[in-house]
């Protein structure tokens, strides 16, 4: 038996304009931009990546940079909300901060916890939850927010699936997730010690309609593993449930595994190190192109084809 999945890794999405997105989640949301790489899998493409200040597993949210990929649609088959955590007194500060910078939101109420609906620059659906804990968060005292009202990392994503037997019996009977309540058409898990970070809704929706990997959506959500060990247990244990799983990937950052759960979601698992500190000291994250080493021999044609990203810093965004 594997050992328990503790909570989310990281959630990489698709934008198709990266300095827009950038401006968002740091300008506006306050993470901080951690690392400047490449996709792997298309290495003239980006991949940057926000966090807390060091971008601990549980608080990374990460883009591909596609701009030539069309818009499409989210919908069944993907992760089509992601939500932050930020502390629970916090919200009527993130809705003036919101408002004061243009972005639409609204107040909803799920299981008895509060928090603000919005869109990102690309469309993709974010809450901010007012349920938050402090484990995996390290604050970055520059931050355009304070840390009073820092968002904490994630709090849980939430799934959309036409059909979600396959997927409960995967997520409960392998994987280790317990249900942890219901709400309508909306099945919360939890796993490892439960709380944020470690939370997952599904959401079923028979009708669809049926989500298009594009601009605007979520690509996969990674899911904690302890190490190299604990993520080969894990391989052995998904093939064994009939899971269609990759050979480990060396992701430089991290080691990963992926497979889709039955619903067509793309799951990943990824170890906690050895982070993104392996090739940039706290204070230089995201300061310059990461490669690793074996895309190193590319890094003239990557810093020639590759738009410059200005990073907004306090001064830029404004009051806190
Ligand atoms: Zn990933």
């Amino acid at each position: 038996m594997a050992a328990g999945i503790p909570g989310i890794h990281h959630v990489t999405c698709i934008t198709g304009d990266v300095q827009k997105c950038v401006n968002f989640y740091v300008g506006v949301l306050g993470l901080r931009f951690i690392k400047k790489s490449i996709n792997q899998d298309l290495p003239d493409t980006y991949h940057i990546y926000f966090g807390d200040y060091l971008g601990t597993p549980g608080t990374a949210m990460t883009f591909f940079g596609w701009p030539t990929w069309p818009k499409r649609r989210t919908g069944t088959g993907q992760v089509t909300t992601v939500s932050f955590a930020v502390p629970r007194g916090s919200l009527d500060f993130w809705a003036n901060r919101l408002k004061k910078v243009g972005v639409e939101h609204k107040k909803v109420r799920r299981f008895d916890v509060d928090a603000l609906v919005l869109r990102d620059t690309d469309g993709i659906e974010l809450e901010l939850v007012g349920e938050s804990s402090d484990e995996r968060f390290v604050p970055w005292k520059e931050a355009p927010v304070a840390q009073e009202n820092a968002i904490r990392g994630f709090h849980s994503v939430t799934m959309t699936l036409a059909e979600t037997a396959a997927t409960f019996s995967l997520l409960t009977s392998t994987m280790g997730f317990r249900q942890a309540g219901k709400e309508g058409s909306r099945t919360r898990f939890e796993t490892g010690a439960g709380g944020p970070h470690s939370v997952l809704d599904v959401v079923e929706s028979p009708e669809g309609p049926e989500g298009e990997e594009s601009i605007g959506t979520v690509h996969h959500v990674a899911w904690r593993t302890e190490n190299a060990a604990s993520q080969i247990s894990w391989r052995e244990l998904l093939l064994r449930a009939g899971r269609n799983v990759t050979p480990v990937i060396d992701r430089w950052y991290f080691k990963s595994i992926y497979f889709r759960e039955p619903g067509g979601v793309l799951f990943e698992i990824a170890t906690d190190g050895p982070g993104f500190t392996v090739d940039e000291s706290p204070e230089k994250l995201g300061t310059t192109l990461s490669l690793p080493p074996w895309f190193q021999v590319r890094r003239d044609r990557l810093d020639e084809i590759l738009p410059p990203i200005v990073v907004p810093t306090t001064a830029t965004t404004g009051a806190h």
